[in-house]
């Protein structure tokens, strides 16, 4: 039964309705972002239901999952493909973002020999240095080529994506470059662009403030649904609106002991290769937990629930924790909780190892 990550659906499906009400006051669409929890179905079917306009993910599998589970909103492919991947982008999904005439080339072909029309947003690489275009006239040449030469494929808009790779910061006048971009293309194709996606959680803050540049209409969202962390904590927002646990992680006490908290011996290196430092505290009160790296990562972004409870490190299968402060009498079989952040919900969910549960 342990370890396992236990997910409470009514509380997710709070967090989408909140921020998609917010985003929908002010004429934005949201797409809900599923990768963060590897597309959990149940947790995806939360989306399906709720009034978010697309359902959005990096990864085809986890479109093939939802499907299957009987999920019906249309789907949106969100790294740029791999032109692999044309076949099975084209069948599965119904809008995809993109940088390259080549793959877009392919798409074509797919679509058409699909019977299908594809949603095609081009995306603008505004300063953050990972996907889109990067020459303004490239991108409209490509979008001049959807438009004009590509059967199977619309030209749904543009989109942009910030504070990935680069940090760079989804303020109005970054946006509004995109906003130029779109227009610049909106006046060679003589019609008007569906979409302007002005970024992912990063722009929520544009929501938030009410200063999101006129024309941005979607965003594509997944953390400031899922976990609503980065925006309070490294963005100081008051997001006592939301939900931060939805995922709790779960796992079995295996030891407590008093041991000391230096080691003893001669140091050299940890499981993984690396030079620790440790803090000699003296003789302390900690548990050992049956889980570790293998199941989370990171062990610094795991989170005890209980106060006075500190993870001091952890190897493949084992995390170690300080419980020398806290009030709990903690056992053997007991089994302690934890908040996750964005990067360890990634690995938890990935993990064969972690059993998945719901709450409700
Ligand atoms: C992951 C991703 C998103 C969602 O990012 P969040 O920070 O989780 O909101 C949006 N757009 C693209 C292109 C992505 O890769």
């Amino acid at each position: 039964m342990y370890p396992r990550v236990e997910i409470d659906l009514k509380k997710l499906r709070h967090n989408i309705d909140e921020i998609v009400a917010r985003c929908r006051e002010l004429h934005i669409e949201v797409a809900g972002v599923v990768k963060g929890f590897t597309g959990i179905p149940e947790c995806t079917k939360q989306f399906d239901d709720s009034n978010c306009r697309f359902i959005a993910t990096s990864r085809l599998e986890q479109v093939e999952d939802a499907k299957k589970y009987g999920i019906t909103k249309e789907f949106m492919l969100i790294r740029v493909p791999m032109i692999t991947e044309a076949a099975d982008a084209i069948r599965l999904t119904d809008i995809s973002l993109h940088s390259e005439i080549e793959v877009l080339k392919a798409f074509n072909e797919q679509a058409l020999k699909q019977k299908k029309k594809h949603g095609i947003i081009l995306m603008a690489d505004l300063g953050d240095l990972r996907e889109g275009f990067w020459d303004t006239e490239e991108m409209i040449s490509a979008a001049l080529m959807v438009e004009n030469s590509f059967e199977g494929l619309e030209l749904s808009g543009v989109g942009t994506n910030l504070g990935c790779y680069g940090s760079v910061s989804a303020t109005p006048r970054k946006l509004e470059e995109l906003v130029r971009i779109a227009e610049c293309i909106e006046s060679r194709i003589g019609r008007k662009l569906e979409f302007i996606s002005g970024g992912a959680t990063t722009s929520l803050p544009r929501v938030f403030e009410n200063n999101m540049p006129e024309r941005i209409n979607l965003l594509r969202v997944g953390e400031g649904i899922i976990l609503a962390k980065d925006l309070r904590d490294l963005w100081g927002y008051d997001m006592s609106f939301m939900y931060q646990d939805v995922f709790t992680l779960k796992a079995e006490v295996i030891e407590v002991k008093d041991k000391p908290t230096h080691p003893v011996g001669e140091i050299m290196f940890d499981a993984f290769g690396m030079k620790q430092e440790y803090e000699d505290r003296g003789i302390r009160r900690r548990a050992l937990l049956a889980m570790g790296k293998v199941d989370y990562a990171f062990p610094d972004m795991i989170y005890p629930r209980d106060k006075g409870i500190q993870v001091l490190g952890a190897s493949s299968d084992h995390t170690i924790v300080d419980i020398q402060d806290t009030e709990r009498d903690i056992k053997v079989g007991d089994i302690m909780e934890f908040d996750l952040c964005y990067a360890t919900i990634v690995y938890v969910t990935n993990s064969p190892n972690v059993k998945i549960t719901f709450a409700n």
